[in-house]
């Protein structure tokens, strides 16, 4: 079957929803989860040279170089699971990675598409400061009702797995605001470049409602953009692939 590609991306701030948004989008659109801040953690957790190299980049809250983040997409672009849609999350974050997926998605014959979840940064404080997140599904939580995240049914403990939970060293006051600063000053500007580029583009309140509301919004919204024919074909399914979601964060 001749497999048209598509590339959702979701685009915010660090705390918008994206990471929650994609997990549960993964069963409506039938398309792998790809943020590259968890290929990042997945390598840091082994230890290797790459996981090395990062690490304390990740700890302050800045951004890797760009070089290595378009690499590590663009061995992901091509992976078996990756060949109808694909969820895109955390990328592009500068303009130099814009202009480098652009490229790549026209050399994939990729066809994107944006949903920039808009919430306000005093609501994105709170919702990051109560983050916990399952180490072993990697599955979110939070520990006050704020609209993103929903609390475990056991506090502290994975309701899929059974496994403690964990805060992730870059949820803390001082390192969630340098995050923000990073996100104003490179990614947010991206909006204009898409845009310019004539990338279809939608935003949604990712503030305002339970995140099964906004994900059901967002299906909505995009699946007659992912869903023409062949475009949602459940490829990690069929491959037995499994989403980078469901690994270790
Ligand atoms: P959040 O969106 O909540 O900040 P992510 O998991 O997307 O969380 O990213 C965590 C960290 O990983 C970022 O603060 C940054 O250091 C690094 N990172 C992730 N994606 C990129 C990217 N596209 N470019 C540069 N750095 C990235």
């Amino acid at each position: 079957m001749n497999q048209v590609r598509t590339a959702l991306i979701l685009f915010g701030a660090p705390g918008s929803g994206k990471g929650t948004q994609a997990q549960r989008l993964t069963t409506c659109l039938h398309a792998p989860h790809i943020a590259t801040g968890d290929i990042l953690r997945q390598h840091i957790q082994l230890g290797d040279q790459l996981g090395r190299e990062v690490e304390s980049v990740l700890k302050a809250g800045l951004l890797v170089t760009d070089d290595l983040v378009n690499k590590l997409v663009e061995e992901r672009l091509d992976r078996e699971d990756a060949q109808g849609a694909i969820i895109l999350d955390g990328y592009p974050r500068t303009a130099p990675q814009a202009g480098a997926m652009l490229r790549m998605f026209e050399a994939r014959k990729i066809a994107p598409v944006v949903v920039h979840l808009k919430v306000d940064y005093n609501r994105i404080i709170k919702r990051l400061s109560g983050r916990r997140v399952c180490p072993v599904c990697g599955t979110l939580y939070s520990t006050v009702s704020s609209g993103g995240s929903h609390p475990p049914k056991i506090e502290g403990i994975c309701d899929l797995d059974g496994a403690r939970l964990i805060t992730r060293p870059d949820d803390n006051p001082a390192v969630i605001r340098r995050r923000l600063e990073e996100y104003d000053m490179q990614t947010k500007p991206l909006v204009e470049y898409f845009q310019s580029r004539g990338v279809p583009y939608h935003e949604l309140d990712g503030g305002d409602g339970a995140p099964e509301v906004i994900s059901e919004r967002i299906c909505a919204l995009v699946r007659p953009e992912l869903g023409k024919p062949g475009l949602v074909e459940p490829v990690a399914a069929k491959s037995g692939v499994k989403p980078v979601s469901a690994a270790a964060r």
